[in-house]
Order: C-alpha cells, then sequence, then structure tokens
C-alpha cells in the first residue's frame, strides 16, 4: 500500500528538493532548504566565465552586508576561517589573551590558538547561556585584546554592556553569529553591534553556500585586511590584475587560501532572499514550542532577553531530571528512538580533551556552563518542519515529560 503511494506521488510531482528523506522516520534538528531558483543560479554560474573568485563574489559580500547594516563584508571559505580572519585583522598574535564564552562550538575558541594567542574562557548567564559581561570583566588582564561574543542559539549577547568593558579596556569586540544571522539587540542589528562579526553558510545556518563563512565589519581597514589574509596575503586579487591588464602582484604578509567561490556566492545570493520568510517561520516554531513547553514542568526552554529578536538557529531546552524522572542523556535516547533528532548544544570547550591538555583547563572553571551542559537538549529547528513535524515533536517531548515518575 505504502509503496504504491509513493511511486505515483514521485511520478506525479516533481520531486521537493532538499527535504528531509521521508523514508527515514528521523526529523533532524536541522536541515538546509534548497530549492529550483538555487539550483538555477548555481547553473548560471557554472556556464559563465568566473566560477571562482569573480563578480559573485563581491554581489553576495554587498547582500550580505547590506542585510546586517554594515559596510563591508569579506567572504570566506567557512565560518571557521572567518573567525581566522577576523582575529587576524584584530592583530591577535602571541602573548594576547581573548575571552571566549564557554558554551560555543570549539571553533570560537581556536582561532585564537591558530594565531598563537590564548582563549580564556569565561562563563554565561544562566537564563539565555550567553556569555555573562561580569565574567568577561573577572577574566581581564594587562594581556586582554580582545572578547568573543557568540550569540549562542540566535540569541545576540548583552552588547551594550560587552561595548562599555571593551571601550573602558581598548578591546576589539568580535562576534561569533554563526547562529545570529537576522537577530537584532534593542533594535539594533547583529552585525552592527561589534568591530567584526561573523556569519557560517554551513548547511545548518540560516542561509548557506554549503561551505562558507563571512565578516562583516565598518571598518574599512579591518575588510582590506582580511581580503589579502584570504588570498595568500596578496594584496590584489586575480580579477582586478585581469582588469587592470598586469601580472603583477606583492605578497606582504602570511595569508591562506580561503577564498569562497562563484558558484558558492550565487547559492548564498539565492538563499538570501529566502531569508526574512525562513526567520519568520523559525519563530513561528519557537512560538509554538514557547506555548506547548510552557505547560511541561520540567521541559525549560531557555529564556529570552526582552531586549533581543532571536534568529532561533536553535532551540534548545533544560531537562529537570527531578521533574521527569530521567536524566538528559535518558531523554536524549528516548527522543532519538521516536525519531526526533535531538542533539547536545555544545560540550563546554574547556572539557575538551585537547583544551585540559593544551591549557590545563578542568571541570569548576565555568560553573554555569558546566551545569547546564547536563541538562541541554536541542530539538528540531529549520524553515522546511511542517506544521505536522512541529506536533510530532511536541507529542514525544511530552511522552517523554509525562512518563516520570510520580
Ligand atoms: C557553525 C559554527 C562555527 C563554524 O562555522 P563553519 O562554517 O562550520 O566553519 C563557528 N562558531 C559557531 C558558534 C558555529 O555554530
Amino acid at each position: 500500500m505504502r509503496k504504491k503511494e509513493t511511486t505515483r506521488r514521485r511520478k506525479s510531482r516533481t520531486p521537493r528538493l532538499s527535504r528531509p528523506a521521508k523514508t527515514a522516520a528521523m526529523i533532524p534538528y536541522a536541515h538546509q532548504s534548497i530549492d529550483e531558483a538555487d539550483v538555477r543560479a548555481v547553473a548560471e554560474v557554472l556556464r559563465s566565465d568566473w566560477i571562482t573568485t569573480g563578480p559573485k563574489v563581491q554581489e553576495f559580500e554587498e547582500a550580505i552586508a547590506a542585510f546586517a547594516g554594515t559596510r563591508a563584508g569579506v567572504a570566506v571559505s567557512n565560518g571557521t576561517a572567518a573567525l581566522h580572519a577576523a582575529a587576524y585583522a584584530a592583530g591577535i598574535g602571541p602573548g594576547d589573551e581573548v575571552i571566549v564564552p564557554a558554551m560555543t562550538f570549539a571553533a570560537s575558541a581556536n582561532c585564537v590558538l591558530y594565531l598563537g594567542g590564548t582563549p580564556v574562557f569565561a562563563d554565561v548567564l544562566e537564563r539565555s547561556l550567553v556569555i555573562d559581561p561580569a565574567q568577561v570583566e573577572a577574566k581581564l588582564t594587562p594581556r586582554t585584546k580582545a572578547i568573543m561574543a557568540v550569540d549562542y542559539t540566535g540569541h545576540p549577547c548583552d552588547y551594550d554592556a560587552l561595548r562599555s568593558i571593551a571601550d573602558r579596556h581598548g578591546l576589539l569586540l568580535i562576534a561569533d553569529a554563526a547562529h545570529a544571522l537576522g537577530a537584532e539587540y534593542k533594535g539594533r542589528k547583529v552585525g552592527t553591534l561589534a568591530d567584526l562579526t561573523m556569519f557560517s553558510f554551513h548547511p545548518v545556518k540560516h542561509v548557506t553556500t554549503g561551505e562558507g563563512g563571512m565578516v562583516v565589519t565598518d571598518d574599512p581597514e579591518l575588510a582590506d585586511r582580511m581580503r589579502i589574509f584570504r588570498n595568500h596575503g596578496i594584496s590584489t586579487d586575480a580579477r582586478v590584475r585581469a582588469e587592470k591588464g598586469t601580472w603583477y602582484y606583492e605578497m606582504v604578509d602570511l595569508g591562506y587560501n580561503y577564498r569562497l567561490t562563484d558558484i558558492q556566492c550565487a547559492l548564498g545570493i539565492s538563499q538570501l532572499r529566502k531569508l526574512p520568510r525562513a526567520l519568520a517561520r523559525r519563530r513561528a516554531i519557537a512560538a509554538r514550542y514557547d506555548e506547548a513547553f510552557a505547560r511541561l514542568p520540567g521541559i525549560e526552554p531557555l529564556s529570552v532577553s526582552p531586549d533581543v529578536r532571536h534568529a532561533y538557529h536553535l532551540y534548545v531546552v533544560r531537562v529537570d531530571p527531578a521533574r521527569i524522572g530521567m536524566d538528559r542523556d535518558a531523554a536524549f535516547r528516548v527522543l532519538r528512538e521516536k525519531g526526533i533528532g535531538v542533539n547536545v548544544h555544545y560540550i563546554p570547550v574547556h572539557l575538551h580533551p585537547y583544551y585540559r591538555t593544551r591549557l590545563g583547563t578542568h571541570t569548576g572553571m565555568c560553573p554555569v556552563a558546566e551545569a547546564a551542559y547536563q541538562r541541554i537538549l536541542s530539538l528540531p529547528m529549520y524553515p522546511a518542519m511542517t506544521d505536522a513535524d512541529v506536533r510530532r515533536v511536541i507529542d514525544a517531548v511530552g511522552q517523554v515529560a509525562r512518563a516520570r515518575v510520580p
């Protein structure tokens, strides 16, 4: 019966691109949305003269910078390269310290190590798990050079507090906004709140180019440094040389090949057109979750400050073992068995073996992040989720919570 239906459906309609496979029962925690317009945009570039650094790179940089409300954008090959470029532009080097929140992906801290600097971990706020400005203040030393703000889940940090600390101590403020394209703080867009703001275009993020990243900034000098950095430390790119009809170039610093291609940027431009709709869908899904879990003791969504507009890359809840009668790991297993692709974001960076060995970090350094890590679960959150998918997640979480011992 089912098989017959599937075949009929396949025949009668053009295949929907890039939906999680319907045969797999698992609803993933994140998934890209690719449509025919995206495919056409990529195919068009493949038929053109430029497939790597050509006109689409600049067009994508300008489109993201305009969306984020900044003057310049520098596209690079992935979000991690964007963090590396931002930390480089900020002048991080051996002996410098950068304050990084414990609750983030390792790349937020790794970029400091790439340049010979030292990440110093600060604890996060209990309610939203973004960096705690008081903990930043407590970690300042004469060697502190920058603060790395991470808009964990898509919830902007307290940028007024961070800016005030940065200004008082002459530090640069770098934002890892991999989760927060389209988020706002006190009516101001993420992108305009730090000296350098990084976005990722990995498939789980708001806009994808397969792999890709960008740093936006209002400072043309920082932008120039990053353009040179992404291209071997060479001061003009091949397109500019071609236009000027010259072969001459100079390598002025040690850079990398961190270029993003025109193929990828065409996808990014096409994706960006759908971002407002995608953000609205993410927010609508979050509102349904909020409503359902408000009546469900033991399942506690992270709180959202009234100062922010959340971008909902992730929807994270804390599970309370005392109320639901099972711990996070058990809840994770039960939900996975029910086909809900829950995940855990993140293991606090200072607890990773590499950091423990290399920097001597240990349990007890960031108690709020460590306690949160024991309880958090990321629920499925992506714009292509149907209302039925959302219902299935809510029902499954409800079954887990209500299975508690009396
Ligand atoms: C995704 C992500 C990155 C890295 O981006 P890539 O494009 O995967 O290299 C960095 N920081 C955070 C918080 C992220 O979520």
